[in-house]
């Protein structure tokens, strides 16, 4: 029996590419790893442009899509970009019986940099099949095992450029959060994350979409994916939006930003205590230096400034449950060092509790910049703490 390999040969802005980089040798080498033999028959699918970079092979009832890499990287984002439309036009197929393949065609460039490597585990756990890499990189890709190793590895590179990170993921009790902003080629990277996190938890979804100016929704293919897949809601958020909510919430202290998770995720990584190290992500909060409440009572700035203060990831830490309650009841402060204070006249019990679950004296160097100090100066100003000492004297 042999397979029918079906591709449109023309991309959308080079007519025949197609024809051109997949030789005999190369739609053989495919065939056998897809199939398991070598003979086959080759439809050229002149309908319209090839999406996706797709090879659709079908052999014994089942249909395979084999999405080719680039044959030049040349940027990181260029290189990865005509995956989603394979992930979107693979979920959109009606066909039950069906495989997602990934196939490296001979490349110029590095396909195996720190970023391709986390999206290709990205891909590998959204069930994508890896047909030949070994050809071109030592290891096999290793999907990830559980949501913690995905937030983990997606968020805790402090000593990497995070800027580069578009998009950032945690988890509470009950449910799994990603937080995306939707320019640019990052929307679908926020796509993938979903999809991969939703084969390793059965905890429900949020997606919040985090457009930086008008509110961009995602595009229809994704969101017909992601509602195939089921389990992740999608909010879109907006920092329009936001300020909105935050003009109306913030006196009360009821205003809550996804920005400002996402934000702090960049400059803290993933969560953990500051004070105890702890790092059960369901139990840790970020917890505002200068209050969401004084900031909107502030009599300096101007709406837009407030909220660009409530929601700035250098006007916050990570703390658990108890280190964030202590801290906002003034059971905890911080000097201008980032030493760790209780009040002088605190009940001896209240001390000893507090020194036995506080394992860090002052804040890392990392976390105390010239603009979270600022924001310590602000909280500090507020309150009168000269009667505090060291915690640990
Ligand atoms: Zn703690």
């Amino acid at each position: 029996m042999e397979a029918i390999i079906t591709y449109r040969p023309d991309a959308q802005k080079t007519p025949g590419l197609y024809d051109r980089i997949l030789t005999n040798e190369i739609l053989r080498d495919i065939c056998v790893r897809v199939t398991g033999q070598d003979r086959f028959t080759v439809v050229r699918d002149t309908s319209t442009y090839n999406r996706g970079r797709l090879v659709i092979i079908e052999y014994r009832g089942i249909k395979s899509f084999v999405s080719l890499s680039e044959v030049l990287v040349e940027g990181r984002n260029q290189s990865v970009q005509s995956i989603p439309t394979a992930i979107n036009l693979y979920y959109a197929d009606c066909y039950s019986n069906k495989t997602l393949y990934y196939y490296f065609m001979p490349h110029s460039g590095n396909y195996f940099t720190d970023y391709h490597l986390f999206y290709f585990r990205l891909l590998k756990t959204a069930g994508v099949v890896f047909l030949n890499i070994l050809r071109y990189y030592p290891a096999d890709i290793n999907a990830f095992e559980s949501i913690d190793e995905l937030i983990d590895e997606r968020n805790d590179n402090r000593k990497t450029n995070r800027s580069n990170n578009s998009s950032f993921i945690s988890k509470t009790s009950d449910k799994v959060q990603i937080y995306a902003k939707t320019y640019g080629a990052s929307k679908y990277e926020s796509t993938l994350l979903a999809i991969a996190a939703a084969a390793i938890t059965d905890r429900p979804i949020d997606l919040y979409n985090i457009c930086e100016q008008d509110l961009t929704r995602l595009p229809q293919s994704s969101l017909n994916t992601i509602n195939a897949i089921g389990n992740i809601s999608i909010y879109d958020t907006s920092i329009t939006l936001e300020k909105k909510r935050f003009i109306s919430l913030a006196r009360n202290n009821e205003f809550r930003s996804p920005i400002y998770q996402r934000n702090l995720l960049q400059k803290l990584g993933r969560k953990r205590c500051v004070l105890c190290g702890c790092e059960i992500p369901e139990i840790i909060q970020g917890a505002h230096i200068w209050g969401v409440a004084e900031i909107a009572r502030d009599n300096h700035f101007n709406d837009d400034r407030k909220f660009d203060h409530a929601i700035s990831g250098e006007n916050g830490l990570w703390l658990c449950q108890n280190h964030h309650k202590l801290f906002d009841s003034h059971y905890l402060s911080f000097d201008m060092d980032g030493n760790v204070l209780i009040p002088g006249n605190l009940r001896t019990e209240y001390g000893q509790f507090i020194h036995a679950i506080t394992k860090n004296e002052h804040l890392d160097n990392l976390i105390m910049t010239d603009n979270f100090k600022w924001y310590l100066s602000q909280r500090n100003s507020i309150r009168d703490y000269s009667c505090y000492q060291c915690l640990f004297i």
